[in-house]
């Protein structure tokens, strides 16, 4: 049993890993998994990537980024996949503020907000408008009214989102914060999330005051952004968890608690957040997926840390305000020691909360789990079978006659101590390399907790576009495209019998032309022509509505999904029984 515990460690390629480095080198050691920082010309078990799943050329083992991550959680792409959720589930998603897409839904957000201003007179909006594709707050500005958005000039022209601004965030100091949670993806297919238990907390620098025309523009106010926040005279470096400029999640929590607030439920909120985002983001990353790596062909499988920025209302609802596929792993920051010098100090915030994600990460997609199970419990089998052998161990073994035994008790005696050393974190620090990896039962317990499939009863019936999306993969054909040709719009028209006399080939033909030329001509994606996922769940949309007229949108979206199913399963029916023959 002891012998079963000497395995190869799980080998991890950590020469993309860029900012990640640190962290992961500590995870690493941590775990005694064998780190390779220039590559290896054999295959390594986990290859671990700074930007994204192309960083390096692999074909097995896993790799810590999805393909098409970067591209689904754009500012642009994340508020289209949320408007489609939120128009077929509005009450379930409305933990995103109502956003518009510029420049093209300009005249829409002028006409929405001048109807909903009409509506209720009193109502004075605030805007933020955040370029697509930008970060740590570049860009970032906020308006009164539509007017004041500027197009012009290199920034002002990128296409952005213009949101609804909350105004009335949770205080703490006075200070506006927010939270960045680490979601671990650990698969697609089957759909599995994990939640880091613990986040940070980001604090603006000057005390908060509703927007007025007056204070727009102070982003030490408004913006939480650590990067803006940092060029603040009155950033403060967190030398404990609970105070400063940037703090632990669980360190709020406490402070909420001290106060009375039902923090249970805050958690079970934001957690319904985090699945349904993901839901949302799933179909968009299984195009990209079958793309990049297609059914049957060799290729590694992904797993991905994803940072959810999450803002508290007053009243405790949780808000989304963006997903970061790479979220910043750094566990050190700048200091400015004298004008002009600078210095990498550690920042010990950081590490306590990423170094265990990272850890966690690591040992959730550990290739060699299953083996580390049997292991772990050949160990217990050892204390249950020689319980003598513990005891004599205390009262001195010295004087034991029999070999064998003695030499067990040894072995025993030394695992006892492994542990007993092992306990805590900092010892794992100090381990000697090349020793035998650690047992499960040596480390922290994990700071990752299941999600999903854990309450997948509660959020499946949101899973609609995912159903789309597959009917959407299956008429793409075998060449790893992302895009539909009219072909494989028609055939798939054609083998779910869509098509009727009031609804012509001709007709289907100028749907696919026209939505997909409005989807090309505001794509980001210009490297592929055909028609986009969310330009064919577009066109789904505009089917179902056809079909169904009367039913409200959700209704009639999940019956044409029904029947396509159903047709497509009888279809394949039908060509089995003529193979056969
Ligand atoms: P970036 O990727 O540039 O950081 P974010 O979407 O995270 O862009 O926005 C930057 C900051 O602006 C957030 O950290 C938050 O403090 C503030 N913010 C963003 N959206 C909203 C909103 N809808 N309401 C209130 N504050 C917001």
């Amino acid at each position: 049993g002891a012998e079963s515990a000497r395995r190869p460690g799980v080998t991890v390629d950590s020469s993309k890993a860029k900012t990640s480095l640190e962290a992961l080198k500590i995870s690493l050691r941590q775990l005694r998994w064998k780190e390779f920082p220039f590559g290896r010309r054999l295959p390594c078990d986990i290859y671990w990537h700074g930007v994204s799943f192309h960083d390096n050329n692999i074909f097995s083992g896993q790799v810590n980024k999805f393909p098409g991550m970067m591209e689904t959680v754009r500012k642009i792409t994340l508020s289209r996949a949320m408007r489609t959720m939120q128009d077929l589930f509005p009450l379930e998603y409305n933990f995103y503020p109502r956003s518009w897409i510029l420049p093209e839904e300009l005249p829409l957000f002028v006409a929405e907000v001048r109807m909903m201003k009409d509506r209720n007179p009193s109502w004075k909006p605030t805007f933020i408008v955040k370029p697509d594709g930008g970060c740590q707050g570049d860009g970032i500005y906020l308006i009164k009214d539509p007017s004041d958005i500027r197009l012009t000039g290199s920034i002002q022209s990128r296409p952005a989102v213009v949101q609804e601004y909350i105004c009335k965030p949770l205080l703490v100091d006075k200070l506006k914060f927010d939270i960045r949670l680490y979601v671990l993806l650990k698969s697609l297919e089957p759909l599995e999330i994990y939640i880091a238990k613990d986040g940070l907390s980001r604090f603006c620098t000057e005390p908060y005051q509703e927007p007025t025309l007056k204070n727009l523009h102070q982003v030490f106010m408004h913006l939480t952004n650590y990067s803006l926040n940092i060029h603040s005279g009155n950033f403060i470096h967190s030398a404990s968890v609970n105070t400063g400029s940037k703090r632990t999640f669980s360190s709020i929590l406490c402070r909420l608690s001290s106060r009375g607030a039902d923090v249970k439920k805050l958690w079970s909120d934001i957690i319904s957040l985090v699945i349904k985002t993901i839901i949302a983001l799933t179909p968009e990353l299984k195009v990209y997926y079958q793309s990049d790596i297609p059914a049957g062909k060799p290729g590694p499988t992904c797993f991905q840390i994803l940072g959810f920025d999450i803002l508290l209302m007053k009243n405790l609802k949780p808000i989304l305000l963006e997903v970061n596929a790479n979220p910043s792993m750094r566990i050190e920051h700048e200091q400015e020691l004298s004008p002009g010098v600078f210095e990498n100090v550690p920042s010990p915030v950081d590490e306590e909360v990423k170094v265990a994600v990272i850890r966690d990460t690591l040992r959730l997609v550990d290739p060699q789990k299953k083996k580390r199970k049997d292991t772990h419990l050949s160990f217990h089998t050892h204390l249950l079978i020689f319980p003598t052998q513990v005891q004599s161990l205390h009262a001195g073994i010295a004087g034991m006659k029999d070999k064998q035994h003695k030499h067990h008790s040894l072995k025993l005696s030394l695992k006892l101590k492994f542990y007993l050393k092992l306990g805590s974190c900092q010892s794992l620090e100090q381990a000697p390399e090349g020793s035998e990896e650690l047992p499960e039962a040596a480390l922290p317990s994990l700071c990752l907790k299941q999600v999903f499939p854990k309450y997948a009863k509660q959020f499946s019936y949101l899973r609609l576009v995912d159903r789309v999306a597959a009917l959407f993969i299956r008429f793409l054909g075998v060449k790893g495209t992302t895009k539909l040709g009219p072909t494989g719009f028609r055939t798939f028209i054609r083998n779910c019998k869509l098509s009727n006399s009031n609804f012509s080939m001709a007709a289907v033909d100028i749907l696919y032309i026209d939505i997909t030329r409005r989807w090309n001509s505001m794509g980001i994606d210009h490297k592929e022509s055909g028609m986009c996922l969310q330009a064919f769940v577009e066109a789904f949309f505009c089917l179902a509505q056809k079909k169904y007229k009367s039913l409200p949108l959700h209704d009639q979206v999940a019956s044409l999904i029904e029947l396509c199913e159903c047709r497509l399963a009888a279809l394949r029916g039908k060509r089995l029984v003529w193979g056969c023959g």
